[in-house]
């Protein structure tokens, strides 16, 4: 099958010649550590003549024998001082892609990854436990190792010519049991797993991904079935009466391109020994935003922005990579349930215009005044959804409300490349959601800002007059609107219904705004990133596996 590719397993050292390169990842060249003194000589050899190797964030083929490494190859990433004040976590996760790299371009198919004694690890929280380290640097090698599907389908080959094979060596002074192991690498593959479904469908064309195709792709991973881990449900098309703003954007498009909204729903088993607070059940409520691709609409993008925005659909794909991932690991304590709204923001003689003004699902009338805000029409309506699903729980407060969308070019301004935004409402803060989220990101090199959302950003979006109650939007792109990033999600709320549960109201609701337009990846020809997919897994699912994972 194409859909899946090459993962990464665990080895010893006797295992080295089932591969073809050696990849070791360390802060300092001329101290290895015990576990890979067997290259130590070499690389103090070659350092003796060609001291390069020694700076910080280099990445350097090492020629030697077939005695020392399997096929005479050698790569040391150097991930340059990991304490300093702005080290984090990516040093480790982007050496290790670096290496691969390197190592794919040396001609090498089934690299080896090695950790070396780091001897400038911080005490900090990230580094302390080595399951961490080990993580980072294998889903960097797992990010460089990623063919995008629509090369896999055009070669008929699932690895096409990058790698068929990846190890990770385990080291032996770790008293981790063969069965504790097996586990963390498990949880590595299921996170990489999920990853891959969501670069799949967020990286590929706006043709091969459109919103039936995408619908296409995730009935195949979740099976349309009743009893799977995953329940799938499709709605095929956008009914104006149920999705009131999101039908509108769907309006312009040709029948091939017509909207889809997908259903996916989690239940894990309920475990009542769960003892801290971070292992009892909550219920995920989320709404993802899959634009296949968006041309602004009739508020047209002009000077070439309408490059790369078939990736406009990161936010939904990632949400898609997460139930995946619950699929495959089935923590228990945990509900999740997420809505993807798939459209695509086209130019036709029905497409919805500036000046109209829509009834919300929530009942908010809502003023168009820009379609190229076309995100915040999507999510608002499915997130009404989430909402009257957090309603009918038996505890509300147990639910976490969350939109994931590459929102706004202002998110990238305000930034950079990179960073997820978070941005919690009363309730949500008072939980410290976007904080734990922020700390977990810190763990598995996806990082997160948190941003508030303030008394402007509200007065920003309330009308003023007699038609309409919501603006959607000004006119002006994000990136040249003052928070252009922190306002759309005070309409998120307001034109969902949510802000009637603010803390000062009878039923709070926790709802967190997640803007990845500056993490999701460049969006040019790289693969998408899948973020914040790791973070979500790191703070939500891990906790609720197995302890000493
Ligand atoms: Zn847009």
């Amino acid at each position: 099958s194409l859909t899946r590719m090459c993962s990464i397993e665990p080895c010893s050292l006797l295992q080295q010649s089932n591969y073809d390169c050696i990849i070791i990842v360390g802060d300092n060249p001329l101290h290895l550590g015990q576990n890979l003194s067997a290259f130590s000589k070499t690389i103090q050899h070659y350092c003796a003549k060609n001291c390069s190797i020694m700076s910080p964030k280099s990445t350097t083929f090492v020629p030697c024998s077939e005695s020392v490494a399997p096929a005479g190859r050698l790569v040391f990433a150097h991930t340059g001082p990991l304490n300093r004040d702005f080290d984090d976590s990516r040093s480790l996760y982007d050496a290790a892609q670096r290496g691969i790299e390197l190592a794919i371009s040396a001609g090498s198919r089934s690299p080896l990854l090695c950790r070396a004694w780091l001897g400038s690890l911080p005490s900090d929280q990230w580094s302390m436990d080595l399951n961490n380290l080990d993580r980072c640097i294998a889903l960097g090698a797992l990010q460089a190792v990623y063919c995008p599907l629509e090369v896999r389908e055009a070669t008929g080959n699932r690895n096409a010519a990058l790698v068929g094979r990846l190890g990770y060596l385990v080291n032996q002074e770790d008293d981790a049991t063969a069965a504790l192991v097996a586990q963390r690498f498990n949880f590595i593959r299921a996170l990489e797993s999920g990853r891959q479904l969501a670069r799949d469908i967020g990286g590929s064309d706006p043709e091969r991904m459109s919103p039936g195709r995408i619908a296409d792709r995730l009935a195949s991973e979740f099976g349309v079935v009743s009893n799977g881990p995953v329940v799938m449900e499709i709605e095929e098309s956008i009914k104006p009466e149920k999705y009131p703003l999101m039908a509108a954007v769907d309006r312009g498009s040709v029948e091939r391109h017509r909207g889809k909204v997908v259903h996916l729903t989690y239940e894990g088993e309920l475990n009542s020994r769960a003892d801290a607070a971070d292992r009892s059940h909550v219920t995920l409520l989320l709404a993802g935003k899959g634009v296949t691709f968006d041309s602004g609409g009739l508020s047209l993008k002009t000077g070439g922005s309408m490059v790369g925005m078939h990736r406009d659909k990161c936010g939904a794909a990632a949400v898609a990579g997460l139930f995946s991932l619950l699929a495959q690991l089935r923590p228990p304590n945990l509900t999740a349930r997420c809505s993807l709204g798939l459209v695509r923001n086209s130019i036709g003689s029905g497409s919805y215009s500036p000046d109209e003004v829509i009834v919300s699902r929530a009942g908010r009338r809502v003023r168009v005044v820009n379609t190229d805000a076309e995100g915040r029409m999507i999510l608002a309506d499915l997130l009404c959804l989430q909402r009257e699903r957090a309603l009918e729980l038996a505890e509300p407060s147990r639910a976490r409300l969350f939109t994931v969308a590459t929102l706004t070019g202002h998110a990238v301004l305000a930034y950079g490349q990179g960073y997820s935004i978070a941005m919690d409402n009363g309730p949500a803060r008072r939980l410290g959601v976007a904080a734990k989220l922020q700390a977990a990101g810190d763990l598995i090199a996806d990082p997160f800002e948190i941003s508030t959302v303030r008394r402007e950003d509200w007065d920003f979006v309330r009308s003023s007059g007699p038609y309409e109650e919501l603006l959607q939007c000004n006119p002006q792109p994000s990136a040249a609107t003052p928070r252009g990033h922190q306002f759309p999600a005070a309409f998120l709320a307001a034109a969902s219904g949510l802000d009637k549960h603010g803390t000062d109201s009878k039923i709070p609701l926790s709802y967190t705004h997640i803007d990845n337009a500056g993490s999701a990846g460049r969006m040019k020809s790289t693969p998408p990133t899948a973020s914040p997919l790791l973070a979500v897994a790191m703070r939500y699912v891990l906790p609720r596996l197995s302890r000493c994972l």
